[in-house]
């Protein structure tokens, strides 16, 4: 069959294919998921291809000049046909534009230089073996290309792998070589130059050893050198050697292995020597050679509900099929302990496995620790996120692209892993608001990650402590298996939670102060006893609010209706929407007053206020502001983690995930105001905030206490964290959605007009409007428009829709034709947005 055509993705704003001819020389080699260079109105664009076209298709009439690709890309298409299928599934749920949508899964665009290679595949040997005429003949038989056959043999005699470039030189061209990697004989795979780093020794057992060890070991029962002095212990000794890595960890490196295996370095060279181990070199790289060095996870046994929810993890693998399961686990529970294991499991398996995690902090901890069980034996964990490089993600992205890795860690976008043969996928903290890409294409990487286990038969595992609303409605319906983890590990009881009632407070002292007595108390106690304190606050910056106290007008924003936040110590008002920046008021821009008066506490305040407090103590801040590079954040998490710091004080960045054994006070200053949002989801948001954090205290052997400071404490958000009774708070919280008629009832959707000149985002309002009123009442409910909680946003004016379905095909389907609406009217496709299941309606 042969294929002149193809559709191409472009990353544009139109919800459209492009076709292109393939040109003569490209014909073999080009295939969907390729990347290709084409022309595109006036410009050279970067494009996915999609499809394969043998005629043009039905709309395009053939006297259209159909053009050319320019260029071929990639010689291994950059995406599976997998990937291509996830990408149409997210265009036409999230109802994105397709070429933005490839544009979030590709790699970077750099200049990484790639090289090519050419692999034998055990086919390939196989076709030299019946080529021979017999076992030792150098002949081969007639009728078997020569060149070919040459080119076999010289893969053969290079352990299977040569360059591309020389494979060329056995007298094979390029296409000749794409023909015989469709017919198996050979691999051609893209590696990143120079992603060759400093290596490290990995040490396994020899397969191929068996009872060696007892017998050597005996012979050399008569020698002093001190390590040999009792056989027992030799063979004590070699029993754990081969245990770790034959069976609980694989090949390791060295330097682990000394540390595992609590034996010392002349223990393994003798054994290498006589040939039960064996050993290569393996690449490491230099930035985290550095965190990992000295570092040994913890290796500990499952206690008895860890092991049951590994044991149904198993069993639900063991069906190769498409589930979806919900660890349910209190904070403190060793869930990592149970990813791991499941993910070690799926490796066994021979197949690959993603783990999500929702912050970048995140995937340095848990990056880490599977490095160190996985590193080795399988050539590598990849680590993906946005703040790496465009070199580094491009060249992690291959890695994994190539099958050098095959276990990736990462955030979000980490869901479009190019791994093959996936065997789970794991969701940790399933709940929170950063899987969400609030930018086109706007999906949720949880909900992403259970369609592509169900597009590639495998297992979804979400892991919580106090999972959304949705994940845990359909745990309650069977339509994800619940495994629950009710205690903390080793007997540890949760922290307690105390409330600290702000209006009382202030009742007595006539003060406001970020700080009450009671949190005052709990840290003295803390630094007195040598623990260590964490303060959690809503907000970042100096004050977030700016006032005038004899007009009453507000600093806002001037692209934006919000407040400016004051930042003191860079001595100026920022917008945390849009980045804009104003000097510090000395008199108020209405008024021309002097009472400017700032208020709302945010983090650089509280630091300020804790330094003045507890001069002695040893404090650090951790936000975005202070946290810019992987780097600083490393830096400040390690110095909180090894005891270094007294209080860290910080934003929501703290909150979740991280396994500080030494902090026995935890107070939350502020977090409470986003019960005062108008958003259906705040009191989830508040109570999930308020029980994660409090699941950061008292993870050691010391007891742990949070103290909440809070304006309502009698918000069923708060009493119930206070009570950490996750299922109390969702039997409520699932009353309050389904007499509102919220998710997990109803499907939602937001849909926002915007632009920047106010009249025409009004008419554009209206126009919609005349398409969906008599849709309104249809399976569906139309609410708008009206203007948007945030009525401007980075200059443009905003009215929302906001539709509601109990059935989410009928909100599909107004959605899509919605689309192709504003097309007939020419609404320009930027002006409308589209955010199927928002998180947020601001
Ligand atoms: P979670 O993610 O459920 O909050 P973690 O996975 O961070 O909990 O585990 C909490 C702590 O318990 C970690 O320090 C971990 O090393 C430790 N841990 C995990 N499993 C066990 C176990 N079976 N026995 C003792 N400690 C354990
Ligand atoms: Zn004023
Ligand atoms: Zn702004």
């Amino acid at each position: 069959m042969s294929f002149p055509y193809c559709n191409v993705a472009l990353a544009v704003p139109l919800r459209t294919l492009f076709t292109y001819a393939i040109p003569e020389g490209l014909a073999t080699a080009v295939q969907p998921g390729s990347r290709v260079l084409v022309p595109f109105r006036r410009k050279a664009m970067v494009g996915v291809v999609v499809e394969m076209l043998e005629t043009l298709p039905a709309g395009v009439q053939s006297e259209v000049k159909i053009r050319d690709i320019t260029k071929l890309l990639d010689e291994v298409p950059a995406l599976t046909p997998k990937l291509i299928e996830l990408a149409q599934w997210i265009g036409g749920y999230y109802l994105a534009p397709i070429g933005e949508v490839f544009r979030g899964m590709l790699p970077p665009v750099t200049d990484v230089k790639v090289v090519r290679e050419v692999f034998l595949t055990d086919a390939g040997r196989e076709a030299i073996a019946q080529r021979r005429l017999d076992e030792s003949a150098p002949e081969f038989v007639a009728d078997c290309d020569p060149e070919e056959t040459k080119l076999l043999l010289r893969l053969a005699e290079r352990k299977g792998q040569l360059s591309f470039a020389l494979a060329l030189k056995s007298g094979m061209d390029a296409a000749r070589l794409q023909k015989l990697q469709r017919r198996g004989l050979v691999e051609i795979r893209e590696r990143v130059a120079g992603s060759a780093r400093k290596t490290q020794r990995v040490i396994a057992w020899k397969e191929k050893a068996p009872g060696v060890t007892v017998q050597h070991e005996r012979e050399r029962e008569g020698e002093h050198d001190g390590e040999h002095a009792d056989a027992g212990a030799n063979e004590a000794r070699c029993q754990r050697i081969r245990n770790l890595l034959l069976t609980e960890r694989g090949p390791l490196p060295i330097s682990q292995l000394l540390k595992l295996a609590r034996v010392s370095r002349g223990v393994i060279e003798r054994m290498l020597r006589d040939g039960v181990l064996e050993s290569w070199e393996e690449p490491v790289d230099p930035a985290e050679d550095e965190f990992d060095a000295g570092y040994t996870p913890p290796a500990h046994e499952l206690n008895v509900q860890q092991e049951s929810a590994l044991r149904a993890i198993r069993e639900r693998t063991a069906l190769g099929e498409f589930g979806v399961q919900l660890l349910f686990g209190v904070t403190g529970s060793g869930k990592t302990e149970v990813y791991l294991r499941a993910v070690q499991d799926a490796l066994a398996r021979g197949k690959t496995a993603i783990v999500l995690v929702p912050e970048i902090a995140l995937t340095l901890w848990i990056g880490r620790q599977c490095r160190a069980w996985f590193g080795a034996r399988f050539e590598g964990v990849a680590v993906l996120h946005s703040a790496l490089s465009d070199v580094a993600r491009a060249r992690e992205w291959w890695r994994v692209r190539n099958g050098e890795a095959r276990v990736v860690v990462g955030t979000r976008s980490a869901i479009f892993a190019p791994l093959a043969n996936l065997g789970l996928i794991i969701v940790d903290e399933e709940q929170e608001n950063s899987y969400k890409q609030e930018e086109t294409p706007r999906y949720h990487a949880r909900d992403v990650a259970i369609v592509r286990a169900k597009m590639e038969n495998t297992l979804a595992l979400l892991g919580s402590a106090t999972p959304s609303l949705e994940s845990f409605y359909n745990a309650e319906n069977g339509k994800y298996e619940l495994l629950t983890l009710a205690a903390r590990v080793a007997d540890r009881a949760m922290a307690s939670v105390e409330v600290v009632d702000l209006r009382e407070e202030f009742q007595r002292t006539k003060q406001t102060s970020p700080i009450s007595a009671a949190l005052h108390v709990g840290i003295q106690e803390c630094l007195a006893n040598m623990t260590q304190a964490l303060i959690l606050i809503n907000r970042r910056g100096y004050s977030w609010s700016v006032l005038c106290r004899s007009c009453g007008a507000a600093v806002q924003c001037e692209n934006c209706s919000i407040s400016m936040t004051h930042h003191k110590q860079r001595n100026r008002l920022e917008c945390h929407y849009c980045g804009s920046i104003q000097s510090v008021p000395l008199q108020c821009p209405k008024c021309q007053s002097k009472y400017v008066y700032f208020f709302g506490e945010g983090s650089e305040h509280l630091e300020e206020r804790l330094r003045k407090e507890f001069p002695g103590a040893r404090i650090a801040r951790l936000d975005r502001d202070t946290a810019r590079t992987k780097r600083q954040f490393q830096e400040t998490l390690g110095a909180f983690a090894s005891g270094a710091l007294d209080i860290l004080v910080g934003t929501q960045m703290l909150a979740k995930g991280h396994d500080f054994h030494g902090v026995t006070l935890v107070g939350v200053v502020g977090a409470d105001s986003s019960l005062s949002m108008p958003d259906f989801r705040a009191a989830e948001r508040t109570f999930q905030l308020l029980t994660q954090v409090a699941g950061r205290a008292g993870r050691g052997d010391l007891k742990g206490r949070v103290l909440i400071q809070t304006f309502y404490p009698e918000h069923y958000a708060i009493q119930d964290a206070v009570r950490q009774d996750y299922r109390g708070f969702f039997d409520r919280e699932l009353q309050f959605r389904k007499m509102m008629a919220y998710p997990p009832f109803t499907a939602l959707a937001n849909v926002i007009v915007r632009d920047v000149v106010l009249e025409r985002a009004i008419q554009w309002s209206r126009l919609l409007s005349e398409y969906f009123v008599p849709h309104d009442g249809k399976g569906l409910r139309v609410l708008g428009p009206a203007a948007a909680p945030l009525a401007r946003l980075k200059k443009e004016h905003r009215f929302q829709f906001l539709l509601k379905s109990a059935k989410r095909s009928v909100m599909t389907k107004v959605l899509g034709g919605a689309m192709a609406y504003c097309e007939a009217k020419e609404i320009p496709q930027t002006a409308v947005l589209v955010d199927v299941d928002p998180l947020s309606l601001m």
